[in-house]
């Protein structure tokens, strides 16, 4: 099952072969209803997510993250609300990492405190070692990483061992990495969830989500999936499963083109600080160099102008359109301020280390000259 390589995986399944009528690619199986009894087959139903452009992608997805399974989701908050549903009940203990993407900790200060379940939010990055903060009732602990938006990375292999001695499940938001950069489950973590709408689809049309993880593990997430209704349907999953077949290809030139974005960005006098785990200068390149095949599109920097000044400049790019989300084919900026960390008050966003000043740039797969030249022009 593992012989294939991430660039053939994303282009082969068995689900095709078997399900296909002989075409090449999974039409779109566009029906609410199916007959049944059929083929000694399990009733099917698009909420069940059987149909065979949800089985391929969750086929594809899967073999990439080197899980036993996966389901697919409607968005990647539903797949991490229905996960943490999965993982504690009422009077369960979870340990969070601080930073976190906002629609997760607005999930958590919400409904998952409602329900009393207990939660502690460590840093994981300067602390990757959170035996303190275990109780008797810790069930699971939570991590993202790189994270949004000062691209941190904590130390995945150590925090996946040690919440194996400590008995309890670790999950990652994989999101920035990708699986082409990065596999958790190879490095110890029980359960790896998606955003799909980001870097799996690539083409910012359309959203999804994903968990992969043990074939048990699988088995109760997928029951609360169908359960809560969180199931995506067969034209988005028909959509993601044509993204998917381009990741790796996509993968390598978002990260070689954030790469040399990043070291002229560097250089220049208007730049006063960048994060990205891709530079030598970066305290964690080292670290992240252990366990990332690649650093991703996505990075931040801090840049030497005045609000004023910023928008009246940002607004000449003509390839970094200034839009929320990330990982799509094109170029896009933010200004966290404006978008993911608004909701913070100023003190609270600088004390994360995250200013007015700061721009995070999703890099898309543009000729890298041109986009050299778009910030070339802007900051001189
Ligand atoms: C966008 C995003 C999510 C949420 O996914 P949606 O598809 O918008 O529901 C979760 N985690 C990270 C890191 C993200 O970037």
């Amino acid at each position: 099952m593992k012989t294939k390589k991430d660039a053939t995986i994303v282009l082969h399944s068995d689900t095709e072969n078997k399900t296909n009528f002989g075409a090449v690619t999974t039409p779109i199986f566009q029906s609410s209803a199916y007959l049944y009894p059929f083929n000694e087959e399990a009733l099917k139903y698009p909420r069940y997510g059987n149909l065979p452009n949800q089985m391929e992608v969750v086929e594809k997805i899967s073999r990439l993250e080197n899980a036993e399974d996966g389901v697919l989701f409607s968005t990647g908050m539903a797949a991490i609300s229905t996960v943490f549903l999965t993982v504690a009940k009422p009077g369960d203990h979870l340990i969070v990492q601080d930073q976190i993407y906002g629609g997760t900790t607005s999930f958590i200060e919400g409904l998952v405190k409602d329900l009393k379940i207990e939660v502690t939010y460590h840093d994981f990055c300067s602390k990757p070692d959170f035996s303190g903060c275990v109780k008797a009732n810790t069930k699971a602990l939570y991590i993202e990483s790189p994270s949004n938006p000062l691209l941190k990375i904590v130390d995945i292999p150590k925090i996946a061992k040690l919440a194996k001695e400590e008995g309890i499940i670790s999950i990652i938001d994989n999101t920035f990495a990708t699986p082409i950069n990065q596999k958790p489950i190879t490095l110890g973590v029980n359960i790896v969830l998606h955003s799909a709408t980001k870097y799996l689809n690539g083409h910012s049309d359309l959203m999804a989500g994903f968990v992969a993880g043990s074939t048990e593990m699988m088995k109760k997430v997928r029951k609360n999936a169908r359960d809560l209704g969180c199931t995506t349907n067969d034209l988005s999953a028909f959509f993601l499963a044509r993204g998917l077949k381009t990741l790796s290809v996509r993968m390598e030139r978002h990260n070689s083109n954030a790469q040399k974005l990043t070291e002229y960005l560097e250089g220049h006098k208007k730049v006063l600080k960048i994060y990205y785990p891709g530079l030598k200068s970066n305290p964690q390149h080292g670290l992240a160099s252990t366990f990332m095949k690649g650093f991703g599109g996505m990075f931040s920097f801090e840049i030497d102008m005045d609000s004023n000044e910023l928008n009246e400049k940002l607004a000449k790019l003509k390839y970094f359109k200034r839009a929320v989300s990330l990982g799509g084919v094109e170029s896009l900026i933010c200004l966290p301020c404006e978008t993911s960390h608004s909701y913070l008050p100023k003190s609270e966003r600088e004390r994360l280390g995250i200013k007015d000043n700061l721009i995070r740039v999703s890099v898309g797969i543009e000729d890298f000259e041109d986009l050299i030249q778009d910030w070339e022009e802007v900051l001189s």
